[in-house]
Formats: C-alpha cells, structure tokens, sequence
C-alpha cells in the first residue's frame, strides 16, 4: 500500500496510491483521518471508488510528531569523503563504530515537487543528501534485531538537505540540517510488506540514487548501510520508546556537493532528484 498527503480542493488529505490513481483516505475507509491516524489506528477494509486529482503532494506526514531521527556517516564511501574534505576524522571518528546520532527539525516538511528556499542571505553552501527513511509502525522498546522488522510501518525517500558552513559553524549538526524546507519526504510511504518481499527482502537492499539537473551524484545500494535498519531500531529502542510515525533518516551515500572539487552547491534554478527503488522518486526545486 502506498500513503499520501495531498492537497485537494484547497484542503491538505490524506490519501491512498492505488494502481496509479490518487484516493481520499476517508473515501476508501469511510472515515476521515491522517496519515500519521492510519499509522497508529489501521484499517481493514477498502473502497476504491472515486479517484482524485491531487493539487500538489505534500509530504506523506507533514508535521511529524517529533524531530527526524538521523544517522551520520552510515555509508562507509560518505563517511570517507567527509573525512578527506568537510570534517578531517581518523580512527574511529572516520569509519563509526557506533552509530552516529542526530535530530532534524520539520515543520512542515515539503512533498514530492515543491521548491524549497536556499535561505541565500544566510547559507552560501547548500546541499543534498538522499536517504531511506524508515517509518515505525508501533511502539518499540528494547527491540531485539529480530523484532525489528515488526517496528516498521513503511518506508520513503527523505533528502536531507544540509547548509554545510551552517553546519561546520555551530558544530552540532541540528541547526544547519533544520533550516526551513530542509528536509523533503515522498512522494509516497510505501508499508513494509510491499517493500520487504524478495528480492529486496529484510532488511530491505534497495537502489538509492541522486541527481542533480540530471546528473547523476549519488549511487549506492541500502545494503551498503554500516548499521542496518534492525541496528539502529534495536539500538535507539533500548533508551528510547519509537512511536508510530517516528521517521527514522538512515544516511546518505558518497557524492554530496560539498565533497566535490571544486564543491557544486546548489544553485536557484536546481532540480534535485533522489530515487528509491521500489519506492520511487522525490523531486524538489530549488529558489532564493
Ligand atoms: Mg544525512
């Protein structure tokens, strides 16, 4: 099953993707709720009846509860080029040995489509980073890595955009990853069980790619992930309770813009494309 927000008749729905078309949530369960209400209540049955054409996508969960859940450096080949040109690291510090983690602050979070704002008065160095969110189905404490599968909702594409000499400035990561916009989610939230079938399987391998204008910057594989999903749910889980409709972002392979030589940041006019397997593609626009 596939999870939208949309807007519809000037109003912000929720909605069900089903065989290419949009739906109104509250149509196919006759019932109105949200998406983050699907997640934590269910249904069972559905009514396809009357499909919809959405004004614009919004993200699936717009106003998540809390912050995004991070990971930083979880891509062996990312937390190389990080070390060689944004932040020198050696040891473990290079390659972690623990997951790295960090929150993101969202409110509201821009879907599939939207133009994003550079914040140009203030950041000269804005950056992308295309990653496999995973959203938790229901509460989850002291997970083992065998019940993690269990935790999961669903999963979507989230570009965490960064301003990297906001980010190099304050030190902690929040300020620079939370600026207005920053952090795009959709189109869709695809369940678990669309996903996790061979032969991506549990946890998922999944082709994960960027492009910036078309060209092709990042290229991986989820497998590549240094902490795997079950990892990082059984490891969060164990001081803290996830809750239906955390988002939990587990990082981003090599080739962001500020790794480059000379960096390519992102320029008014951009158009940044990151693209999931089996789950699909996000595209946003960049403005002033
Ligand atoms: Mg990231």
């Amino acid at each position: 099953m596939r999870l939208a927000t949309f807007m519809y008749e000037g109003t912000e729905r929720a909605g069900i993707f089903n065989e290419g078309k949009y739906f109104l949530l509250a149509d196919a369960i006759g019932r109105e709720m949200s998406v983050l209400d699907f997640i934590r209540e269910g249904a069972s049955e559905f009514e396809f009846t009357r499909p919809v054409e959405p004004e614009s996508l919004c993200a699936p969960i717009p106003r998540p509860m809390r912050n995004i859940i991070c990971i930083g450096k979880n891509y062996a080949d990312h937390a190389k080029e990080v070390a060689e040109t944004i932040q020198s690291a050696q040891g473990d510090d290079l390659i972690p040995t623990t997951p790295i983690f960090f929150t993101k602050a969202v409110c509201p979070a821009p879907g599939d489509g939207a133009t994003i704002s550079l914040h140009s008065h203030f950041t000269q160095q804005v950056d992308y980073e295309a990653e496999l969110a995973v959203i938790i189905g229901k509460p989850t404490y002291r997970a083992t890595r065998q019940d993690a599968e269990n935790a999961i909702f669903g999963y979507t594409i989230l570009n965490d955009i960064t301003a990297r000499d906001v980010q190099k400035r304050h030190s902690q990561w929040f300020f620079g990853k939370s600026l207005d916009g920053f952090c795009p989610m959709g189109p869709h939230i695809v369940t678990r069980d669309e996903i996790g079938l061979p032969p991506a399987g549990f946890p998922p391998a999944l082709k994960i790619s960027c492009r910036v204008n078309g060209d092709l910057r990042q290229s991986s594989c989820t497998s590549n992930l240094i902490f795997d999903i079950p990892e990082i749910i059984a490891t969060l889980s164990q001081g803290i309770t996830l809750l239906p409709g955390d988002i939990i972002a587990t990082g981003t392979p090599a080739g962001i813009g500020g790794a480059m030589n000379p960096p390519q940041y992102l320029k008014p006019g951009d158009k940044v494309e990151c693209e999931i397997e089996k789950i699909g593609i996000l595209t946003n626009y960049f403005a002033v």
